[in-house]
């Protein structure tokens, strides 16, 4: 005989958590059932452990920097191993808190990996849960090509598993992971090489952001090969990697090699096919406005689904489904226009609305862009001398801002106050009028001509 809930939510990752315990504050019966570590990806392997990389990437700026200021250092190097080991522990506390979260909202946790008998229940183990709601937050994992020896290849989990810093690092794939791994890698004390397979990183972002980043990573000492796609890796006697790739280089070497590729939804050993929910050629889940499958009753939400794949879109779409389903408010959803997002590259990139061209498509000539770009001031006593620039997209005679797209030192902290005013249908006006904070780099968005 099954257990029954209200609701059963399948994932501990950021949209699982978070719509059982809102579910749960509403006083509906509810279980979550994770197969591994609370948290999921963006604690685990994702967003936390990958700030604490970046921290330390910019601290090793930092350092570079700091004779510039009048400081004289002697420099013992970096130990990756002990930062590894803080940065273990910081998320095994997370994991732990994240038990306590959910058994102060009344959640009940199931241990182990769920599969559907029907479409109202699930089989963990031996053990059966049936529920009048079903949330599919499975979250994805990074892709591996098939190609001869891609396996000796490791992705960002395996990243995150390093003892120590790889000599040589050959990334392939030009996404958010790979331009935030390079730039991390190098900082770190890495020889990176961007394997890349188009003629741009970043492909979906405004022109102005890929051109700064691409200028950037090479500036900085990264190998950025573009038309460069990899057909083979051979393992060699002395444990180097050799890559076989049909693009500038013929062959080259590394110890490491990361594949940065792009994710895969997990919804092949869910048993899907007994519930009648469809599922995209990638397999992932597509849904409605409102997060509903095709099968009543049934849910998805996060990385599961076809939409940005970003934590903070996978908490908003748990907890606002969940206000919908027991909260009665029943228009309360999640509107996927203007999301911000930051890509801790470095410098780091800042990116809210529509891109350039998004806008010419959709707007013609009523479009008009502002730009600025500059050397913060930071930058006038250090060696690196890295640019600012910032990009307005503004429409019709009012102006208002549909984008707004930064890359430098502040981008990742400056953007989410942006991101509200532009949400909210700011125009350039509105920008004009709001007096700046002198001396930032964030004053020179208040100030474009
Ligand atoms: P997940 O967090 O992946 O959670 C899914 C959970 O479901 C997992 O814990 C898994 O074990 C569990 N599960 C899967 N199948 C089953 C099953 N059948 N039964 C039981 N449990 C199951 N986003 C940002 O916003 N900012 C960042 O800086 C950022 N950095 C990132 C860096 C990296 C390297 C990566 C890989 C991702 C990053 N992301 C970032 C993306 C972010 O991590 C994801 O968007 C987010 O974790 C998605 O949450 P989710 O709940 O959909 O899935
Ligand atoms: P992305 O989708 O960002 O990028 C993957 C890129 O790899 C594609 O754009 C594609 O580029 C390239 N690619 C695809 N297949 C191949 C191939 N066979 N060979 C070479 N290149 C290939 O995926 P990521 O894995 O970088 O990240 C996954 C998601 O995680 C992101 O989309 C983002 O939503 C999230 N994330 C968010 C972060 C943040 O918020 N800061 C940080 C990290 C991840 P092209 O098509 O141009 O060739």
């Amino acid at each position: 005989m099954a257990q029954h809930y209200d609701l059963i939510v399948i994932g501990g990752g950021s949209g699982g958590l978070s719509a059982a315990e809102r579910a749960a504050r509403y006083g509906v019966r509810c279980a979550l059932i994770e197969a591994g570590r609370l948290g999921g990806t963006c604690v685990n392997v994702g967003c936390v452990p990958k700030k604490v990389m970046w921290y330390a990437a910019n601290l090793a700026h930092a350092l570079d920097d700091a004779p510039g200021y009048g400081f004289r250092l002697d420099y013992f190097g970096f130990d990756w191993h002990k930062l590894k080991i803080a940065r273990d522990h910081f998320v095994r506390d997370i994991n732990e808190w994240y038990l306590g979260y959910l058994a102060e909202a009344g959640v009940t946790l199931i241990r182990g990996f769920a599969r559907f008998t029907d479409a109202h229940t699930l089989e963990v183990g031996s053990e059966h849960y049936s529920a009048d709601h079903i949330i599919i937050a499975t979250g994805g994992r990074p892709q591996i090509p098939e190609l001869p020896g891609a396996e000796f290849g490791i992705t960002s989990d395996g990243f995150f598993a390093l003892e120590a810093c790889p000599p040589r690092v050959a990334i392939a794939g030009s996404g958010y992971i790979a331009v935030e791994l390079a730039g991390m890698l190098h900082a770190l004390g890495a020889e990176v090489t961007l394997l890349v397979r188009g003629d741009q990183v970043l492909r979906p972002f405004d022109a102005m952001l890929r051109e700064q980043l691409m200028e950037r990573l090479r500036e900085d000492g990264i190998t950025v090969l573009t038309r460069t796609q990899i057909r083979a890796v051979a393992r060699l006697a002395n444990g180097t990697l050799g890559l076989h790739c049909d693009g500038q280089n013929s062959i080259l070497y590394a110890e490491t090699l990361l594949w940065a590729i792009g994710r895969d939804p997990n919804t092949e050993a869910l048993n899907l096919a007994t519930t009648g929910v469809a599922t995209t050629s990638s397999g992932s889940i597509p849904t409605d406005p409102y997060q509903n499958t095709n099968i009543s009753g049934i849910y998805a939400i996060g990385d599961v689904t076809e939409h940005f794949h970003l934590t903070p879109v996978a908490i908003a779409a748990g907890r606002r489904l969940a206000d919908r389903l027991f909260g009665q408010q029943p228009e309360r959803r999640l509107p996927y226009e203007n999301i911000a997002s930051v890509v801790f590259s470095h410098p780091p990139i800042g990116t809210v609305g529509l891109t350039e061209d998004e806008a010419r498509r959709q707007h013609g000539d009523a479009v008009r862009i502002y730009q600025t770009r500059f050397r913060p001031m930071y930058h006038a006593f250090t060696v690196r001398q890295p640019q600012t620039v910032m990009k307005l997209i503004c429409v019709g005679a009012e102006e208002k801002i549909v984008g707004c797209h930064l890359i430098g030192a502040g981008a990742d902290e400056i953007l989410q106050g942006f991101a509200v005013a532009v949400r909210m249908g700011a125009t350039k006006r509105d920008f004009d009028d709001t007096v700046a904070i002198h001396p930032t780099s964030a004053e020179e968005l208040v100030t474009m001509r």
